[in-house]
């Protein structure tokens, strides 16, 4: 007899609490609100969580844009009947701003080259007579007033037009056109515009988070291009340069926009600030099951060139989890996991598939949950305690959470 859907667990486990999700969305749109909007930035898979399922709870707290890295990420929330405005900012050399075109997905241009891309997609799109996807009824009114869409979608004669958002470097040294570009860029956007071909939905910048000095010079550079963008006859709808860390700590860099990711997903963008800190729950748990126990003498060696032996007689759990999945070979013999309640160790290397915790003797069965990192609310390690094991910050814990992981919402 096969068991009761419900009794099976997976031994790799990616429990997305939407509900969190939720929870984070509301206190910021809160904090900033009624005049700033709320992207959801849900790149990368929605940082691991999953882009589709964090969207549509983003959007049910208040979101009223998503934004993510490139047009495929943008038309696979199309594919998924997210109709809200959509903001996808970084393309390769031969991104299919056609598909931008029809599928109403905002792009973000750094450089007059690539706006001239935009342009000729939209000449192939006319010329193909290609249908432009047809808003939702409400679509991009927003936040009672805050930023909305930013205005037609179709030519005065009904033709397919560009969205256009001008990403401006005003110094983090990345993405973005340079300021001896910005003139250009607007000129060329501005006569664009006036050709019927696209429409300047957007300005917008992202900050360094290195200091409040250095984000606020930023800020007025930014302040600057929208002056420089205006004198060229361009009338962006939303302007936006805060993401997480700033929409908590810099007020005046809200603007029409904040783009939240980090804080979205509960966890913190600064050192040392935790998530309760910052009112936010955090929303991943990651969880493995203990698939072996065995009992070992003192001096045991345990995994890849022995970097870990038993101090005494002890039992060994063994996880079936591993770099593969994301998890960090940096956390051996120093990231902490939750079983029965209790704290123990990896111990010994983390291999491609499993670990080892070294339970001394605690009673611990084949079976049992064991818990990387969740809500240290209800007790479990931290993505901060992982991201302090592996040298690295809680971004990167989250997003590298591998494919073969089963990932399970709860409401
Ligand atoms: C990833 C990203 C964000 C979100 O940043 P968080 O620190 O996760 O809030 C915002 N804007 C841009 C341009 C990004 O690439």
């Amino acid at each position: 007899m096969t068991e009761p859907e419900e009794v099976r667990q997976p031994f790799r486990l990616a429990a997305v609490d939407l509900g969190a999700i939720r929870h984070n969305v509301r206190a910021v749109d809160a904090l900033v609100g009624p005049d700033t909007a709320v992207m959801a930035v849900v790149k990368a898979n929605g940082y691991g969580h999953g882009a589709v399922e964090v969207a549509r709870a983003a959007i049910e707290a208040g979101a009223t844009w998503l934004g993510v890295a490139d047009l495929d990420e943008a038309v696979a929330l199309r594919d998924a009947g997210l109709d809200v405005p959509v903001l996808a900012w970084l393309h390769g050399q031969d991104a299919r701003f056609d598909e931008a075109v029809i599928r109403r997905i905002d792009v973000g241009v750094s450089s007059v080259a690539q706006l001239d891309a935009v342009a000729r997609a939209v000449e192939t799109v006319r010329g193909a007579g290609a249908a432009v996807d047809v808003p939702a009824a409400g679509d991009g009114d927003g936040d009672g007033g805050a930023a909305g869409d930013g205005g037609a979608d179709g030519g005065a004669d009904g033709e397919p037009v560009a969205r256009v958002q001008l990403k401006l470097d005003t110094g983090l040294g990345r993405n973005g056109a340079a300021r001896s570009e910005w003139i250009a860029l607007f000129s060329r956007a501005a006569e664009l515009q006036q050709a019927g071909v696209l429409t300047v939905t957007g300005l917008f910048s992202h900050l360094s988070n290195t200091n409040e000095e250095e984000d606020r010079a930023q800020l007025r550079q930014l302040t600057a291009a929208v002056a420089e963008a205006r004198a060229a006859g361009i009338e962006p709808t939303v302007i936006h340069l805060a993401s997480t860390a700033a929409t908590l700590r810099l007020p005046e860099a809200r603007l029409s926009m904040v783009r939240l990711g980090i804080g979205m997903y509960g966890l913190s963008p600064f050192d040392g600030v935790t998530s309760a800190e910052l009112g936010l729950r955090p929303a991943l748990r990651v969880e493995g099951r203990v698939i072996s126990v065995k009992r070992v003498p003192a001096d045991s060696a345990v995994s890849y060139g022995y970097t870990y032996r038993t101090a005494g007689e002890s039992t060994l759990a063994l996880v079936g989890l591993g770099y593969a999945d994301g998890i960090p070979r940096l956390g051996s013999n120093r990231a902490p996991v939750w079983i029965r309640g209790e704290r123990h160790r990896v111990s010994g290397r983390i291999a491609m598939d499993q670990f080892v915790a070294d339970v001394h003797d605690a009673p611990v069965e084949v079976g049992d949950r064991v818990v990387l990192f969740g809500d240290p609310a209800e007790g479990y390690p931290s993505a901060d305690d992982w991201a302090e094991s592996a040298e690295t910050i809680n971004y990167e814990i989250v997003t590298r959470i591998g494919p073969r992981f089963e990932r399970r919402y709860e409401s």
